[in-house]
Order: C-alpha cells, then sequence, then structure tokens
C-alpha cells in the first residue's frame, strides 16, 4: 500500500476578515494539521511573537532566501515581503502530515502552479462594512493603512474565483465547521482511495 503523503492547504482572505481566529479554532480541532510559520519583513504587531505568529527577518535576509531558492513561494504585500520555506512543507508533507498556509492571492496562485493537487480555501467577509468595522476593531493600523487595507480587499476578493472553495467568516464556528467538512470530503477524493479499490476488485 502507497503511503499517504499530506494535504496541502492554503487558506486566504483579506486582512482582518478573521482568519487567525478561524485558523486557531481549526488548529484547536485537528491537532494533527501543521501550520507553516511564514517569513515577512514587516515590524511584529502588539502581543506578536517571532518564531509563533512569524519569522520576522530585514529585507536583506529575506532577499538572500529569495535569491537560494528556499522559498515555496514569497509576495510583496503593503509594503513588505511574506514567504513559505520550502524545506519545512516537503518535509512534512512526505511525512504524510497536512500542512497549512495562511497567505495571500499572490501566492496562492504561485502554489497552486507548483502543487496543482493543493486545496485552496477562500474567507471572504459577510460585507465590505462588516470588514471594515474588523479592522478598526482591531486598533493595530493607522487610518491610512486601514484605508489600504481595504481597497487591496476588495482586489482580493475579486480572485476568490481562482480558489476550490469559498467560505464567508460570518461566524467562527460556522466557518471553521465548513474548511473542516471541506478538508473530511478531500481525503475521500477517489484518486487518494484507490488501495480501497484494489483490496476488492484486484489489480486487473
Ligand atoms: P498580516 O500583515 O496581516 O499578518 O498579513 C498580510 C497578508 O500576508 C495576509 O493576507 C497573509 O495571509 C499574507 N501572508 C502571510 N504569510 C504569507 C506567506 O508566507 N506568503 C504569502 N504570499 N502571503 C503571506
Amino acid at each position: 500500500m502507497t503511503k499517504r503523503k499530506g494535504e496541502l492547504i492554503v487558506l486566504s482572505g483579506p486582512s482582518g476578515v478573521g482568519k487567525s481566529t478561524v485558523i486557531a479554532e481549526l488548529l484547536g480541532s485537528r491537532r494533527d494539521i501543521y501550520f507553516s510559520v511564514s517569513f515577512t519583513t514587516r515590524q511584529p504587531r502588539t502581543g506578536e511573537a517571532d518564531g509563533v505568529n512569524y519569522h520576522f527577518v530585514s529585507r536583506q535576509e529575506f532577499e538572500r532566501m529569495i535569491a537560494a531558492n528556499e522559498l515555496l513561494e514569497y509576495a510583496e504585500y503593503v509594503g513588505n515581503y511574506y514567504g513559505t520555506s520550502l524545506k519545512v512543507i516537503r518535509e512534512k508533507l512526505e511525512q504524510g502530515v497536512d500542512v497549512l498556509l495562511d497567505i495571500e492571492v499572490q501566492g496562492a496562485a504561485k502554489v497552486k502552479e507548483r502543487c496543482p493537487e493543493a486545496v485552496l480555501i477562500f474567507l471572504i467577509p459577510p460585507s465590505i462594512e462588516e470588514l471594515s468595522r474588523r479592522l478598526h476593531r482591531r486598533n493595530t493600523d493607522e487610518e491610512e493603512t486601514i484605508q489600504r487595507r481595504l481597497e487591496k480587499a476588495r482586489q482580493e476578493c475579486r480572485e476568490s474565483i481562482h480558489y476550490d472553495y469559498l467560505v464567508v467568516n460570518d461566524t467562527v464556528v460556522a466557518a471553521t465547521g465548513e474548511i473542516l467538512s471541506i478538508l473530511e470530503a478531500e481525503r475521500c477524493r477517489t484518486p487518494k482511495r484507490l488501495d480501497l479499490t484494489q483490496s476488492i476488485v484486484g489489480n486487473e
């Protein structure tokens, strides 16, 4: 029997949609999922820790990683670099561990190009007004940054058409429930279960 490879799960959604909360809920219910900690050149926000939320690195170090081909994907987002390390992800998938990436739309498109079997899920807010309320409530960014993030959100939501699944983050519980169902369904795809039919019909 061939060993099952891990599932590569990509979650995108505009800044402030509540991705981190949904991810925390998801990882609480599925402790076997490995969350990939990205590299970024942006400054840590209050409460963020190096190695937990991100690996915070200088622009120089990030550019070295690009040149050395150490990243599965990377993108520049609102003036900063964000990227995913290739090495750890490859190891986890080979070990049969499911890997979750929280990345923006350009990075997600690159992942789909390099790994067509990746499952792309887009988390969308119930409305642009609600997204604006959430960004203001978070109280971490200047008004100008919030306006840039809202404009960016509109552009990003246009890209959701390229994703495999669209989940509305109205309540965290409902959104997490839908994502868990998606992952369950993905595991049942016929190509991933050929060994089950072979044990019944043989290799004729
Ligand atoms: P934030 O600054 O709010 O933490 O993140 C800004 C955006 O960068 C979010 O949409 C987040 O999903 C995205 N992001 C985080 N890590 C990565 C990464 O490794 N690659 C890419 N392409 N985007 C990322």
